[in-house]
């Protein structure tokens, strides 16, 4: 047992894994090895050592850890979203190493409000008089519901009764919420009447919902958010957007189509915009609703807020993220935005380097999506590596395997690593990735 778990393959998984995890996997492969009347020697001892990698490397794979994003998608909502920029992970460390001012006002020496922390950026960024974040959109959404609607009604157009990924279903949201949904208009058009009709003096919100993931085309009527809100300023009741994604910018900048942004939502005259951290901002894990002042004091003020409150860790990484928002060549260090601003030339240059140094690869006009339910079905021009192989989905798994996995695309009988989502900081390690598969 001792020499065997001073290899030097077993001593390196001790490092992360444990020694006493380590140990486990070791007797559980003796035990079998006796069973089953292994090898004995320095063989047998090869044997169980790579059989004990092979247990430990899946065990390990269990764990979180970094993996590279070669499919194309940008938000991925199952490998993270929004990875963060150095400027939030120093800000992470900074105030996550030691204590902070988190509930803590410096200026009078007394308790304050963690959320406080990031209402100046919040404002700054999306125009609004107030804003406040929660643990994630789906929770903003929860909070405003259940401050505004409890008991009461809520008019949602018919083609936005939305299901997003990961069971977000929004006639079910507003049912958790304790208020009754009024559907108005058909899946494919809605026009202003039917809110007109609708209303009654049980109303408590008129709500909008990014449609996320799907579009509708052909024979359709919407209704803008300007005419929503008009209506709703007639009638006394207030209009919420759930946006989903949450444009900060204007994506045609990035030669997307227009997608309406957070500030322009807010002109609109809509009373409380909700959004992700994790989308378009390309921050951390965090919801946002930003709007009207006195609206926002309410959700402040729901003892619901302490269930869905964001952690110090988010409120750091989230209040770095927005001050890199405040210009366009800091707002290039996100992630996020260097993916997208990413130029077929970069994509190119990259490409030769990837075909020069390894034969046989060969590179793919691609495209590439944002992805977290931002701009459905419009894509970005990108560029993939095409692995020729017989048998992709072995060549794919090898890959989910390697260290960092990297997580490519299956297309056509083909595999394909989209050079947009892999950062060039990765290419070394995806060409690493590749020369093993040999
Ligand atoms: C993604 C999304 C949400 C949920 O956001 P989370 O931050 O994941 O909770 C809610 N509504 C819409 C329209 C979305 O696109």
């Amino acid at each position: 047992m001792h020499r065997l778990l001073e290899t030097p393959a077993l001593a390196e998984y001790q490092s992360f894994l444990g020694r006493e995890s380590v140990k486990r996997a070791v007797e559980r492969e003796l035990d079998r090895a006796r069973v089953s009347g292994g090898e004995a020697g320095t063989d047998g001892m090869h044997a169980i050592v790579a059989s004990v990698c092979e247990r430990l490397d899946s065990q390990r794979r269990a764990t979180l850890m970094r993996a590279i994003n070669a499919t194309g998608v940008i938000v991925h909502t199952n490998l993270g979203r929004a990875p963060l920029a150095a400027e939030a992970l120093a800000a992470v460390a900074d105030v996550g190493a030691g204590y902070s001012n988190l509930e803590y006002d410096l200026e009078a020496g007394e308790r304050g409000s963690r959320y406080a922390r990031v209402t100046g950026p919040l404002r700054e960024l999306t125009g609004a008089q107030d804003a406040l974040a929660v643990n994630n959109c789906a929770a903003a959404v929860l909070l405003i519901l259940d401050t505004f609607a409890k008991g009461r009604e809520v008019v949602v157009a018919r083609g936005q009764l939305v299901e997003i990924g990961g069971g977000f279903r929004l006639p079910d949201v507003l049912q958790r919420g304790g208020a009754t949904l009024v559907e108005v208009g058909t899946t494919n058009k809605v026009y202003v009447e039917d809110y007109e009709r609708a209303l009654s003096p049980r109303t408590a919100l008129l709500l909008r919902t990014h449609p996320s993931n799907y579009a509708i085309a052909g024979f359709t009527h919407d209704v803008t958010g300007a005419e929503m809100a008009r209506l709703g300023a007639r009638a006394g009741v207030p209009v919420v957007e759930d946006l989903g994604s949450g444009a900060p910018v204007d994506l045609a900048e990035y030669g997307l189509p227009h997608e309406r942004t957070i500030r322009e939502a807010l002109g609109d005259g809509i009373s409380l915009v909700a959004f992700s951290g994790d989308k378009l901002l390309g921050g951390p894990q965090a919801g946002i609703v930003a709007g009207r002042a006195e609206l926002v004091a309410r959700l402040r003020n729901n003892p619901l807020l302490r269930a869905l409150r964001v952690d110090k860790t988010a409120i750091a990484a989230l209040a770095a993220t927005l001050q890199l928002h405040r210009s366009p060549e800091t707002r290039a260090r996100i992630p996020l935005y260097r993916m997208l601003g990413a130029t077929m030339e970069d994509l190119w240059e990259r490409a030769r380097r990837y075909c020069d140094a390894i034969a046989g690869l060969r590179t793919v006009e691609h495209r590439a999506v944002v992805g977290g339910g931002a701009l459905p079905g419009s894509t970005l021009a990108s560029l993939a590596i095409a692995v020729s192989t017989d048998d992709p989905g072995r060549v794919a798994a090898a890959l989910r395997r390697g260290k960092p996995p990297v997580v490519a695309r299956l297309d056509d009988g083909r595999v394909l690593l989209d050079l947009r989502t892999i950062a060039p900081e990765e290419d070394g390690e995806v060409l690493a990735a590749l020369l093993a598969l040999r």
